[in-house]
């Protein structure tokens, strides 16, 4: 069970601040899209829960836990990033496989779980190929790949999509939906894109200037926003 609490959670880069406070809960297993304009501070909320920046206030909870003081390795969460920061000299297998070298998995389990993560990926017949031999598409795939094999309760996602050509974004942003239904994780995506937010969450968080506008459904927030930049900004196609 894996749901995320954020408690009057606050960032200051020094004495700038740039979230205020905000609270939400993600309910286990829900898929949750972070949207707002550039800068709103989606990707700085979604780096704290990930441990990647330190919280300046308020509490993050995983599983009911507390977690502020943990680092990102120890909060059973894997980030799926825009730049896909593949080791250009590992092959795809190795590629996925990595993180659980590095925690000293068996050679045999590495195995199974690349191949498991290969197979609902569409990667198998990829996986001795470089990065370099990969469309940007595949690419993307293998980095989901990589946060797949680590099998955690979370996944955390940060406009993943926004490399890529309007065709592989249709293809990749559906994977990630068959990954949700596969993997039976919670999911926090990050986009500054409303389409993609409706059409791929439970729910939809609208922020601004390190505030949250609105927390609803899709149809909640299309039908009654709360404010009227919550109007312009689901209304609106960027
Ligand atoms: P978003 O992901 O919604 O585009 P960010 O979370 O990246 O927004 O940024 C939120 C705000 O915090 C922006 O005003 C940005 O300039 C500022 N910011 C982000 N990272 C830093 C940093 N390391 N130091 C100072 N300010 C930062
Ligand atoms: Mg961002």
């Amino acid at each position: 069970m894996a749901p995320v609490t954020l408690r009057k959670l606050v960032k200051r880069y020094g004495a700038l601040e740039v979230v205020h406070g905000i609270d939400l809960e993600v309910k286990d297993r829900e898929f949750i899209a972070l949207v707002g304009p550039s800068g709103c501070g989606k990707s700085t909320t979604l780096r704290m829960i990930a441990g990647l920046e330190d919280v300046s206030d308020g509490a993050i909870e995983i599983g009911g836990k507390k977690v502020n003081d943990l680092p990102p390795r120890a909060r059973n969460i894997s980030m799926v990033f825009q730049s896909y920061a593949l080791y250009p000299h590992m092959t795809v297998a190795e590629n996925m496989g990595f993180s659980l070298k590095i925690a000293g998995r068996s050679a045999d389990e590495i195995k199974t779980r690349v191949d498991e993560a290969a197979a609902i990926l569409d990667l198998s017949h990829l996986l001795e190929r470089r990065p370099s031999q990969l469309s940007g598409g595949q690419r993307q795939r293998v980095a989901m790949g990589r946060a797949i094999v680590r099998q955690p309760d979370v996944f955390l996602f940060d406009e993943p999509l926004s490399n890529l050509d309007a065709k592989l974004r249709t293809q990749v942003r559906t994977e990630i939906k068959k990954l949700h239904a596969r993997m039976q994780a919670t999911m926090i995506y990050v986009t500054h894109d409303q389409v993609e937010a409706m059409t791929l969450s439970d729910r939809i968080v609208i922020m601004r200037d390190g505030y949250i506008e609105q927390v609803g459904t899709p149809e909640e927030v299309f039908q009654r926003p709360a404010t009227k930049f919550v109007a312009g900004f689901i209304g609106s196609p960027p």
